[in-house]
């Protein structure tokens, strides 16, 4: 038995749906392995700017800081689209990661053999699976560096700046070799290292790391042969480490093959066990309200939390198994539905799971 507390961002759009199922999928969790949950319900984002006036208050951070684990549904809507940068919802999510002092992301990319006719690649491509996990830098790089206005020599121009340090590097290069560690061992480290300064000291510290980890064997790739390795041998592929620019496009570009981002979850990783998990989707204002949002990825991202930062392995293999159960039983939510399939709603899904992991 044990007991955890867990801060529950519900955010906006889809947020409080699809939180709502996977809470049911936790407290099923809670029921089978006698665990207590202990759940705080802080505001982020726009619920946080109409309430508070800024997207992520203090109080927030504070009782994120004060948990074990911190599981988001999702930020942002038209509603606050025309807003002022550093208060839009948006600014919440990034300010918190970095608060929590989260410079790893974690985005494993699973084709389930059910939702094979989902992907747009062909099954000859497909044949033999897609498991990537994707392990992206998210506190440096171009995100993060000097960016600016000036006078050029055409006139006007605005810049942006890649820096990396060493010690970015080598932080968030030994959280991917220690997840291969614990899959098929290999990592596929991804830059431009051809062209770009920053790349060449990413690769030349990336190698350092790999001395220590002597049964992973490492891959070194180009951003743009990676792009095209990913449609073309997708099952080559085991962990994919990465710069915070390259890996927000490269992991789109991947979850792409596995038909929805509703299924794709991700977690936010520091130094602590503490982590930030949530779905790889926006707050998809289109379909807030409708119960047509699919819940598997947060209810795979609470999968992600219990192994990643509370410990609890056995749990996340349950609930694994029930997303596989159901789909494989022909449920699907609306984005994943297709003729022959049973069409559910996004509380029916969280209830299907939920169930499954009392009765298995
Ligand atoms: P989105 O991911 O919200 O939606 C893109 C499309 O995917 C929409 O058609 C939506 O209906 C669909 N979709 C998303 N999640 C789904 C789910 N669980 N089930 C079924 N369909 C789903 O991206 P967007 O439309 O570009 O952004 C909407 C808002 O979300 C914006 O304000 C954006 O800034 C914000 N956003 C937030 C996050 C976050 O909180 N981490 C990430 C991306 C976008």
């Amino acid at each position: 038995m044990a007991n955890h507390k867990i801060a529950i961002l519900r955010g906006d759009g889809i947020g409080a749906e699809i939180m709502d199922a996977t809470i049911g999928v936790l407290d099923a969790v809670c029921i089978r392995f006698k665990h207590k949950f202990d759940y705080t319900f802080p505001l982020i984002g726009g619920e946080a700017v109409d309430n508070e006036g800024v997207p992520l208050p203090q109080e927030t951070v504070d009782v994120c800081k004060k948990s074990d684990a911190v599981l988001l549904g999702a930020v942002g809507g038209p509603k606050w689209d025309s807003l002022a940068s550093h208060i839009r919802p948006e600014k919440g999510l990034l300010s918190l990661r970095s608060a929590l002092g989260l410079y790893a992301n974690i985005r494993p990319i699973v084709l389930y053999d059910d939702l094979k006719n989902a992907s747009p690649l062909k099954n000859e491509i497909l044949k033999n699976g897609v498991d990537i996990t994707f392990v992206r830098e998210l506190t440096g790089g171009i995100y993060f560096g000097t960016r600016g206005y000036r006078d050029g020599t055409l006139g006007q121009e605005a810049y942006d700046t890649e820096a990396y340090s060493v010690k970015e590097v080598e932080r968030v290069a030994r959280v991917a070799f220690q997840i291969a560690e614990g899959r098929r061992g290999k990592v596929t480290s991804v830059d431009k290292a051809n062209v770009l300064e920053s790349s060449r000291l990413w690769r030349a510290t990336v190698a350092r790391v790999a001395k220590d980890f002597p049964k992973v064997e490492l891959e070194n790739m180009y951003v743009d042969n990676a792009a095209m390795q990913l449609i073309k041998n997708p099952s080559k592929f085991d962990v994919i480490l990465t710069s915070n620019m390259f890996g927000d496009i490269l992991s789109d570009e991947a979850a792409m093959l596995t038909g929805s981002i509703g299924l794709l979850p991700s977690g936010s990783v520091g130094d602590g066990k503490r982590g930030l998990y949530e779905p790889i989707h926006g707050s998809a204002p289109d379909i807030a309200g409708k119960d047509a949002a699919n819940p598997i990825a947060t209810v795979l991202a609470a999968a992600m939390m219990l192994s990643t930062s509370l410990g609890l392995h056995e749990e996340t293999g349950y609930i694994e198994s029930a997303v596989r159960k159901v789909l494989a039983k022909g449920y699907r939510t609306p984005d994943i539905y297709t003729a022959g399939t049973k069409k559910v709603g996004c509380e029916k899904m969280g209830e299907l799971i939920a169930l499954n992991i009392l009765n298995a």
